[in-house]
């Protein structure tokens, strides 16, 4: 199947946002990284209407999102500013797709409902959550259903891709947590450097943060946190900023975890 895709790439933020102020509502391709925090910190910055992307201003003209694909990040805006209100695009998408069982032998026609992400694994941008419809097939002289959906972007799924990602996407159930605190950070991770550098010096900056993790080569994350201390006009403490990279680097609600249930027809 030839992959097309109406969308380019785009590091050219003011380019990738005058294309989605053309086409309100539509996804636009905006970025992509090699980080999950980069690219999260980039579409919280393009939602918040911050100066660091004066494209997208005001605030609330344009929705983003962050999702992986592959090695990379991408990171996916529309313009939303108006009237009329643009239907939200929800997190998850549930399908029935035809899946005759995992072993040799096996005759029968399996009809399986499974739930997805509505990101398209290929290029990030939106499957074709809006386009689900029955498709009615017949096998020995019974009828069955399933569901087929058309990706704006052009990729296709095949059934067994989404079988694999659906059941990826299942998370062993969460451990019983412990009674305090979860695991301490990594010991020279940028969030421990920051705590322990915070617990000796009463009142540290974020500012003094920043420094301290470039001066131990975390330049990424000393980035995130002078972005940040921008939008929050110099109010943030080191403490805070230590907890503004551990809510970065926590999961999406994109990664949680979804159901599969599965009913084979004899
Ligand atoms: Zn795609």
């Amino acid at each position: 199947m030839a992959m097309r895709s109406p969308y380019r790439a785009a590091t050219d933020h003011h380019a990738a946002a005058e294309t989605a102020r053309a086409q309100r509502g539509t996804w636009v391709l905006a970025g992509i990284f090699s980080s999950t925090m980069s690219a999260k910190t980039a579409a919280r910055l393009i939602r918040t209407g911050s100066e660091k992307y004066v494209g997208y201003q005001p605030a609330g003209a344009f929705e983003a999102y962050a999702t992986p694909t592959g090695d990379e990040v991408t990171v996916w805006v529309r313009y939303v500013a108006g009237e009329e209100p643009v239907s939200p695009l929800p997190d998850r998408m549930t399908v029935r797709i035809r899946h005759d069982g995992d072993g040799p032998g096996y005759s029968g026609v399996g009809i399986v409902t499974v739930t997805i992400s509505t990101r398209c694994p290929a290029c990030g941008g939106p499957r074709g959550w809006e386009t689900v419809r029955p498709h009615h097939f017949h096998h020995d002289g019974d009828q069955y259903t399933v569901d087929r959906w058309t990706n704006p972007c052009g990729h296709t799924d095949m059934y067994v891709a989404v079988l694999r990602e659906s059941r990826d996407r299942q998370l062993p159930p969460p451990a019983p947590a412990p009674p305090e605190q979860a695991a301490p950070p990594a010991e020279d991770g940028p969030v421990a450097l920051i705590l322990t550098a915070a617990a000796s010096r009463r009142g540290m900056h974020a500012k003094q943060a920043a420094l301290l993790l470039e001066e131990h080569g975390h330049s990424d994350a000393a980035a995130l946190i002078r972005a940040e201390l921008k939008e929050r006009r110099g109010h943030m403490s080191a403490k805070g900023a230590a907890s503004f990279l551990r809510d970065l680097a926590k999961p999406d609600p994109d990664s949680a975890p979804t159901s599969t249930t599965t009913r084979n027809v004899p």
